[in-house]
């Protein structure tokens, strides 16, 4: 090849920082509907003193997401980088449009440890042709593109230029508007978690930083772990079992108040202590979960603490307790990572297992095995798929279509607004009827076992409020409906009198507590203590003089729990007959 042609086919390709430069525009054009919303309103929308400044907001973006991707393309490895961020800015910009949410380091958690079943609630045809079209024909666009041969010191003077250029823009207009952006950073610092791809790539930052770093060695808590005096004599084995619901909204529930029967089943127990709406400690499954396990409390959890730290599923272990984790979701998030675990879809019946995922009943049947089983003190932790949406629809038997008419997609924009409430009352009506049967089949065991039961779910939703859909929005910023979830309790007469608990106090306490009051309450309620337990957090001490120092043999009687659990005892002994029994 003669010295002419190798030049002219080093001239063909094309300049990485052209590429750059027109990959950079693309995002913004197309991957910034909510964030350019967003700056339009911060900004204070149309006024003619402020034209220069608004536009300059474009060029200011512009030059920043150039800058950006000039620090992130070197060498062979531009080209895949490229191609990786516009197929995950894609799949960004899909989400924040269609349900309004904002992509940070949690969401960025959620996403990671999701599973094949949420993933399929989210997909459909429209997320899949805008990936297609926004996201791979443009990097399929890219990879294919040949990039123009470099020796490393052109390389090096094109990447100052472009590096030197935007940097240059922004300084000027950051200089010439001084005030002006200085206020918009100051005053709206969530608009970052808005801007494609800079969202992204701090979220990925701040999640290798917390994930790629070697965790240090578990950090012991249930060490000292031990049973309060005299918890263990008491002849009758005792069984505390906690349901943590999921994406259930306090609001929405007949039982706090809700315009209709949501709950219909708990709203005529007599026997239930409603505790109203408590705060939830995140507004995501992956933070939320762990954080109700760890002692810690909202103020003191980090991302990825359950991984390392003990929970209270070990503490309640190592203090004699027999432990179980039952699941119906996508994991624990650490949380159970050292007890015993039961997938709960694994010996279901098909008819509770469709294709759209398990309801929440097969819990039932699990508990039932476990309870009969029971031979010592016991902590069950049912963990239900409740409202997890978009796909509200497939979370309740059609037995339980009471709401209509519903929406039958994940696209929730499109449908009515009344249809997607429809949809999630549905659910919310099913996980009424697992909740009334968990407390059936508790009654059914009361001539042999003192049993309890907490309800309290990880975090709530938003149902299209302000546009607003799903959750996961950061805390300070999140709507109520996200932060504040039900709070449940049913305790058999025979724990009632174990504790010397005063369920009128009890129920006094409505609307006055959060995730916070949960580690150390189940503490309170099986009688275990540990260095970190915190007594004002435990409800059972506010409520009972006398808790700490258990008292002696239950009075309840089997005869009282035969009466209790008459006319239930035939279904009790066929629990695969629960659904359709209501
Ligand atoms: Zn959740």
């Amino acid at each position: 090849m003669r010295a002419a042609d190798r030049a002219l086919q080093r001239r063909r390709g094309v300049r990485l920082a052209w590429l750059n430069l027109a990959v950079a525009l693309w995002m913004l054009a197309l991957f910034n509907g909510s964030f350019w919303a967003a700056l339009w309103q911060a900004a204070g929308g149309w006024q003619a003193a402020s034209l220069a400044w608004l536009a300059s907001l474009p060029v200011f973006a512009l030059a920043w997401v150039w800058l950006v991707l000039e620090a992130l393309t070197w060498g062979r490895l531009a080209k895949p980088v490229l191609c990786s961020l516009l197929v995950a800015a894609a799949c960004v910009a899909y989400f924040m449009d269609r349900y309004g949410v904002v992509f940070d380091r949690d969401m960025l958690v959620n996403v990671a440890e999701t599973d094949w079943a949420e993933v399929r609630d989210l997909l459909s045809p429209a997320l899949v042709g805008w990936v297609v079209l926004f996201g791979i024909v443009p990097a399929a666009a890219v990879a294919r593109l040949p990039l123009e041969r470099q020796g490393w010191r052109s390389l090096l003077l094109e990447k100052s230029t472009a590096t030197l250029l935007p940097a240059l823009v922004i300084g000027l207009l950051a200089a010439g508007f001084f005030s002006a952006y200085a206020s918009l950073f100051r005053n709206h610092r969530d608009l970052r978690l808005q801007f494609v791809p800079s969202n992204l790539l701090a979220a990925a930052h701040g999640f290798a930083k917390a994930r790629l770093i070697p965790a240090p060695s578990l950090e012991r808590v249930a060490a000292d772990a031990t049973r309060v005096a005299g918890a263990e004599r008491l002849g009758r084995p005792l069984v505390a079992v906690i349901v943590v619901g999921e994406t259930t909204r306090a609001v929405n529930l007949s039982l706090n108040g809700y315009g209709r029967a949501t709950t219909p089943a708990l709203d005529v127990r007599p026997d239930l202590i409603n505790l109203g709406r408590a705060q939830a400690c995140g507004t995501a499954t992956a933070t939320a979960l762990p954080c109700m396990f760890l002692d810690l409390g909202r103020s003191g959890y980090r991302d990825g603490l359950a991984y390392r730290r003990e929970s209270l599923l070990d503490v309640l272990r190592q203090a004699g307790l027999d432990v179980w984790w039952i699941e119906n979701n996508s994991g624990c998030k650490g949380v159970c990572d050292r007890s015993k675990v039961v997938d709960a879809a694994t010996d279901a019946v098909p008819h509770s297992c469709p294709p759209g995922g398990c309801y929440d009943e097969v819990l039932l049947d699990a508990l039932w095995q476990r309870l009969q089983a029971v031979q010592r003190d016991t902590v069950l932790v049912l963990h239900m798929k409740g409202q997890h949406g978009p796909a509200y629809y497939l979370r309740y038997p059609p037995a339980f279509e009471r709401f209509t008419p519903v929406c039958r997609s994940n696209a929730l924009d499109r449908c009515e607004p009344q249809a997607v409430v429809n949809a999630y009352d549905n659910a919310l009506g099913y996980t009424d009827h697992v909740l009334d049967w968990v407390i059936t089949l508790l009654q059914a065991q009361s001539a042999r076992l003192d049993a309890g039961m907490l309800f309290v779910a990880d975090h709530g939703e938003s149902l299209g409020e302000n546009g607003l859909f799903l959750h996961g929005m950061p805390y300070a910023l999140a709507p109520r409906e996200q932060r504040e979830v039900p709070l449940l309790a049913w305790l058999a007469p025979g724990m009632q009198q174990r504790l010397g608990l005063d369920s009128d106090c009890l129920r006094r306490q409505r609307d006055s507590l959060s995730h916070d009051n949960l580690y150390h309450s189940v503490l309170g309620l099986v009688g275990a203590r540990v260095g970190v337990y915190r007594a004002e957090a435990d409800l059972t001490k506010r409520c009972a003089p006398r808790a700490g120092q258990l008292i002696g043999p239950s009075v309840f009687t089997a005869a009282t729990a035969v009466s209790l659990s008459t006319g239930t005892s035939d279904q009790a002994t066929r629990p695969r007959a629960f659904p359709t029994q209501r």
